[in-house]
């Protein structure tokens, strides 16, 4: 009996060598710890080589259980999500007491801060909308949130040279875009940001698992009050998959726009099993069928694309409507005539 439990409590330099691995990658998948671990136990026992192939989905669990169990007492845990585009299962370290966001504040001026908060309210407000749930932020739109918005309005309304504005607004001075680049460097590189293929950023599983409660006290608005009048506004801008309960981030959702209903991509099949091959939603019972992308794809299939192309356009139009029209109107058609 004891010896048993001596031998579960078994911390070796193997996990060890394995926890600073983790330390300084923040996440692992099984497929890359297994070279990893048949590294480390080989450099342990020499005598005994381990392969690769040798390091099982049970070794591997077991390493993790027995960290978790030494690494708790310091308000650290390793827990797992599955990455929702790559659907591989993520592990990573993560801090217990204090949230993310006061970690990334440590290393970080407020005006960091402040355009981190921009960039979060662009995935989860802006891009994210009845219509199109984007929850991404592509990297033009990132770093045009450099300015502070004030910043930004005040020199639009003082034209090109705002320098006359600019005294008074020392305080939010946001951050230049050469700034604002290194930050976003900065935060995929610590492993908050993940930069697709198409240029979006999104949030790693691990910032999910981290800033799960925090992006749901800021951007869920608490239901059940008597606030029963229909309002466009979702009330509910996170939402959780209905197989596997993780924030959908990037998904499908119900074809039926207003159903809350959203599904992993790879909990799709879970799900219809456990409805006994039903495939329709599990909430308003519509069938599951061309379900709208939650994601970027949400910005180029959904009306996003339609709309960037004649938002094109109109800027395209007002550009040369201004062209024209400038040199005999615009003379001095300056607003202090009216003052
Ligand atoms: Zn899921
Ligand atoms: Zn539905």
């Amino acid at each position: 009996m004891s010896g048993e439990g001596e031998e579960r409590a078994g911390y070796t330099n193997v996990h060890r060598a394995f926890l600073q691995a983790l330390l300084s990658r923040q996440t692992i998948t099984y497929p890359e710890a297994k070279p990893l671990l048949a590294a480390i136990e080989t450099a342990a026992t020499p005598a005994r080589l381990t392969l690769v192939e040798d390091v099982s989905q049970q070794d591997f669990d077991n390493y993790i259980h027995t960290l978790n169990e030494h690494i708790s007492p310091f308000d650290l845990e390793i827990r797992s999500t599955r990455h929702q585009a790559t659907k591989l299962q993520v592990y990573a370290l993560v801090n217990t007491t204090s949230d993310a966001l006061t970690q990334m504040a440590t290393l970080r001026t407020a005006d960091e801060m402040a355009f981190v908060k921009r960039v979060l309210d662009a995935m989860f407000e802006t891009n994210n909308s009845a219509r199109a749930e984007v929850m991404a932020v592509n990297s033009m739109q990132a770093v045009k949130l450099a300015k502070a918005p004030n910043d930004s309005a005040a020199r639009r309304e003082s034209g090109a040279g705002g320098q006359t504005q600019r005294a008074g607004q020392a305080a939010s001075a946001g951050l230049t875009l050469a700034q604002a680049e290194r930050v976003l460097a900065d935060l995929v590189s610590e492993g908050w940001l993940e930069l697709s293929a198409k240029g979006y950023y999104t949030l790693t599983p691990r910032a999910l698992m981290e800033l799960r409660g925090w992006l749901i006290d800021t951007y869920n608005e608490p239901s059940d009050e008597e606030d029963d009048e229909d309002d466009e506004e979702p009330r509910e801008r996170i939402k959780f998959c209905k197989a596997c309960k993780e924030i959908v981030s990037m998904g499908q959702r119900c074809p039926t726009l207003t159903c809350p209903a959203r599904l992993h991509d790879g909990c799709v099949r879970n799900m219809f099993r456990a409805q006994g091959g039903n495939e329709q939603c599990p909430v308003c019972k519509t069938a599951w069928t061309d379900a709208p992308p939650v994601g970027e794809k949400a910005a180029r299939n959904g009306g996003d694309g339609r709309r960037a192309s004649t938002n094109g356009n109109a800027a395209a139009r007002r550009r040369s409507g201004g062209a024209t029209s400038a040199v005999p109107d615009d003379a001095d058609d300056s607003s202090d005539t009216s003052v």
